[in-house]
């Protein structure tokens, strides 16, 4: 069997009727076995169904939410089908379905574990409108529950895929439907073991798709998006943003570290660990050839990368009695940090303070600052921003500051950052 091709649609890439047709358009010269399609949920279906989960939590009424949710997707579907299809049925049956799982009581103890039994239900929506809508098109393919594939220890809303299990069953349930026609299945989502539904965190279908790729040994993986590849900055903040037509795994994979969104930083490793090139590019304009990912011996960039984190907390540490900041007191602050699974984007010690940027949780930041207090005094910021520049000018500091206050700033020979505290 010739190597398999991994196709990754995001939510923008299927958020209507019009852009479900496009994605056929797209299939159509290119549909071939075996391949394997991984599609997001439609549009911001996964924001809504957070929304429903949460207030079903705290005992809210979430009824209209799910109301709106069932009629976008029974009307993308009456857009796309005639009225004899029994898509209608079938997409009628997962909202009773996603009902009467709302129902019971909820075990308060285990959002995580809630929000991971329910989230999924926008990729099954899309995964089966999407397959039918295809082989209504005559671009016949098999639906397929990702679940029973992408195997997962339970750390929900964040879980860690076991890679011999999820090898193992891709290999013996995945591989001989392969054989007979292309696949669509659902990103996001997998199962423990004990089948409990878990899934990878926010936007990672983009690394369902490099599971499903490592496993199969792929030709290559292609990312459609609404931008033309993977860009030097966010095009939405920086006017002049340039394209690479191609970039080595390392620098691409340090950008998905800084903040660049393009792509789910646990994408790129175990593409890079089997040399499988990754493409990112256009749904929209279908003749760019986008960027290539792939190893390149040698490579040197010296375009600067600029990425922007928002919602950045900003957290000073200052010891209380005389001493100067330690090991002991770094190792503290280090372990109360991952133990929170909070995630630290910029650290600076100085001799009587250790600050710290991270991403902003607002439930796990009570109990960092918490146990902090116990050592520290604390001073904190919200809201802020943080500004990476890879390969930076020496004059690129000076165009941030019309963006604020610059309240903290980074240094290497390579990388600036700054902390910004907007007007
Ligand atoms: N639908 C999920 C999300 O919006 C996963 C993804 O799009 O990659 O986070
Ligand atoms: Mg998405």
């Amino acid at each position: 069997m010739r190597k398999a091709i991994i196709y990754k649609f995001g939510g923008a890439s299927v958020k209507n009727a019009q852009a479900i047709k496009n994605l056929s358009i797209i299939l159509f010269n290119r549909l071939q076995a075996p391949m394997v399609i991984v599609v997001s949920a439609i549009g911001k279906t996964t924001n809504a169904l957070e929304e429903i989960v949460e207030k079903r939590w705290k005992n809210e009424d979430y009824h209209e939410p799910l109301l709106t949710l069932r009629q976008t997707h029974l009307a993308i579907c009456r857009d796309l089908f005639p009225q004899e299809d029994l898509i209608h049925g079938a997409i009628h049956n997962v909202f009773l379905n996603l009902q009467r799982e709302l129902e019971p009581s909820i075990d308060k103890d285990n959002y995580d574990e809630m929000y991971d039994r329910l989230i999924g239900y926008g990729e099954l929506l899309s995964s089966k409108i999407i397959q039918a809508y295809l082989c209504h098109e005559k671009l016949y393919c098999i639906w397929q529950d990702a679940r029973e594939l992408i195997l997962t220890d339970q750390s929900f809303r964040a879980a860690r895929v076991l890679w011999e299990d999820t090898n193992l069953a891709i290999q013996r349930q995945l591989l001989p439907k392969m054989k007979q026609l292309p696949i669509v299945t659902q990103g996001f989502v997998g199962a423990s073991k004990s089948g409990k539904r878990t899934t990878l965190g926010r936007e990672g279908s983009d690394f369902s798709a490099a599971i499903f790729a490592s496993c199969l040994d792929a030709r290559e993986v292609t990312i459609w998006k609404d931008v033309p590849g993977v860009l030097n900055a966010d095009p939405k903040l920086f006017h002049d943003a340039l394209l690479f037509d191609e970039l080595d795994y390392k620098e691409a994979a340090e950008m998905t570290y800084y903040g660049a969104s393009v792509i789910h930083p646990r994408t790129i490793k175990p593409l890079a660990n089997k040399e499988i090139p990754l493409r990112v590019r256009s749904f929209v304009d279908q003749d760019l050839k986008g960027t290539l990912i792939h190893h390149i011996e040698g490579f040197h960039n010296h375009t600067p990368i600029y990425t922007v984190k928002k919602g950045q907390l900003l957290v000073t540490l200052e010891v209380t009695d005389f001493t100067f900041i330690n090991q002991q007191q770094l190792l503290e602050v280090y372990q109360s940090l991952h133990r929170l699974g909070l995630r630290t984007n910029l650290l600076q010690t100085s001799a009587i303070s250790i600050s710290i940027s991270m991403d902003d949780d607002r439930i796990k930041r009570e109990r960092f600052l918490e146990e902090m207090s116990l050592h520290f005094k604390i001073r904190y910021n919200e809201g802020l921003q943080l500004v990476t520049v890879k390969h930076y000018r020496e004059e690129a500091k000076a165009q941030f500051e019309a963006w604020g206050e610059i309240i903290l700033e980074q240094w290497t020979r390579s990388t600036m950052q700054l902390v910004i505290k907007a007007k």
